[in-house]
């Protein structure tokens, strides 16, 4: 692996990496309404996508994820912004470069691509070809507005990554990519976190990380993390904020940033370099996080009973490595994280 990028550089520096929160959770607090694309924000409002990014920064991340989560071609369609994806990314990214440049220290643009919302083939009507064009046509929005690089996120499809990893290719950007296990420790397309290491090892195109984001609760995440084990790629946990708590219909996570800081620290003797939060994770947990990873010592890897006593318990017996998992089901639309 080269040097030649900053997320590689600062990964030969550093023991760990913080990396930021949810954006969905906090654009809601700024005024998001359900339904409405945040990527039209990077145009009107660019003032509060500086303030999303400022605010993790100013919390202590050491890289963030831009606001294109949605800025594909697929996705944007459903809002007939289909014709501007590279406008969206591109600006996404640069709000994101003049944050991270302006903070004085390193701090790594991470350039977000969702998952496209279909369902590949051959399940689906979504080709390999089209799903590595959409990818395509976002990275280059995302290289552009001067991203470090491209950060593939809450993917259910091993076909999905694999398109997203040409992309990076075609774009010759370095990228990471994870996956959300969401469905009794795996994901919903029925990947393992064994079968997610394997994968990341032997695709083309080699990340520079790969890991896990979103899911359940922020326990099942770390199960999945210690699935991960033996593999030489640097491994990213992105977990939400505690167990989920369904309420008046809708899920929501209200760990304390106590429990985040324990979060953060279990990530990392679970053997994740680059940490941070998923759903529910506010610019506090991040202060909290960051604090307990620069004076907690590490420690041994924890078990899974350790991990339950401090975060809560899993959401299935199982993590999905010993056959016992569900059948893959489709649905069409991944919520945003
Ligand atoms: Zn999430």
């Amino acid at each position: 692996m080269t040097n030649s990028d900053a997320l590689s550089r600062l990964l030969a520096e550093r023991d760990w990496i913080l990396a930021d929160g949810a954006t969905g959770t906090q654009l809601f607090n700024m005024g998001l309404s359900a339904g409405e694309p945040p990527e039209l924000w990077n145009v009107d409002h660019p003032d509060r996508i500086r303030r999303l990014y400022s605010d993790a920064v100013e919390a202590g991340s050491d890289l963030f994820l831009t606001n294109s989560f949605g800025g594909n071609a697929s996705r944007l369609k459903l809002h007939d912004a289909q014709d501007r994806v590279f406008e969206l990314n591109r600006l996404a990214a640069e709000i994101g470069r003049e944050v991270a440049d302006a903070s004085g220290r390193t701090v790594i643009v991470a350039g977000s691509m969702g998952p496209t919302g279909d369902i590949m083939a051959p399940m689906g009507t979504l080709t390999h070809e089209s799903a590595v064009e959409m990818f395509h046509e976002q990275a280059e929005g995302l290289k552009a507005g001067g991203a470090d690089v491209l950060w593939s996120e809450t993917i259910s499809a091993p076909e999905e990554l694999k398109a997203a990893s040409e992309a990076a290719k075609l774009a010759d950007m370095p990228w990471c990519g994870t996956m959300s296990f969401d469905t009794a420790g795996r994901t919903m397309m029925g990947l393992t976190s064994a079968g997610l290491a394997a994968l990341a090892g032997r695709l083309a195109q080699k990340p520079l990380a790969f890991g896990a984001n979103c899911g359940v609760g922020s326990s099942d995440l770390l199960r999945t993390v210690l699935g991960f084990e033996g593999t030489n790629i640097p491994v990213i946990a992105k977990g939400n904020a505690g167990i989920p708590k369904y309420h008046d219909g809708h899920i929501h996570y209200d760990g304390t940033p106590e429990l985040m800081a324990d979060y953060a620290c279990l990530a990392r003797d679970s053997g994740a370099t680059i940490i941070g939060g998923c759903c529910g994770t506010t610019p506090d947990h991040l202060r909290s996080m960051r604090a307990a990873l620069e004076t907690r010592p590490r420690g041994d890897r924890p078990t899974l009973e350790q991990i339950t006593e401090k975060l809560g318990g899993f959401s299935s017996e199982s993590d999905g490595t010993d056959g016992a998992g569900p059948a893959p089901r489709i649905t069409r639309r991944r919520a945003r994280t």
